[in-house]
């Protein structure tokens, strides 16, 4: 068997720290020019929700993608 050479990276680790906010709802980026808002799961509180102003003047609906809780 052989033993697998690991080669470790390196390099800058890019930590995903600054996820991109995206739409809980419709997916997109929300940037930060509009007015987005997040806000934690109203369910589980766990997980931040993003909403573009999109989203929210129309109300889409939004799911958890933890707990699945559905809501506007
Ligand atoms: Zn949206
Ligand atoms: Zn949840």
């Amino acid at each position: 068997m052989e033993s697998g050479e690991y080669v470790s990276n390196k390099g800058p680790v890019v930590i995903e720290s600054s996820t991109p906010p995206v739409c809980s709802s419709c997916g997109k980026l929300v940037s930060p020019m509009e007015k987005g808002i997040k806000f934690l799961c109203p369910n589980c509180g766990s997980v931040t929700i993003w909403r573009c102003k999109m989203c929210r003047d129309f109300n889409v609906k939004y799911v958890c993608p933890k707990c699945g809780f559905e809501g506007p």
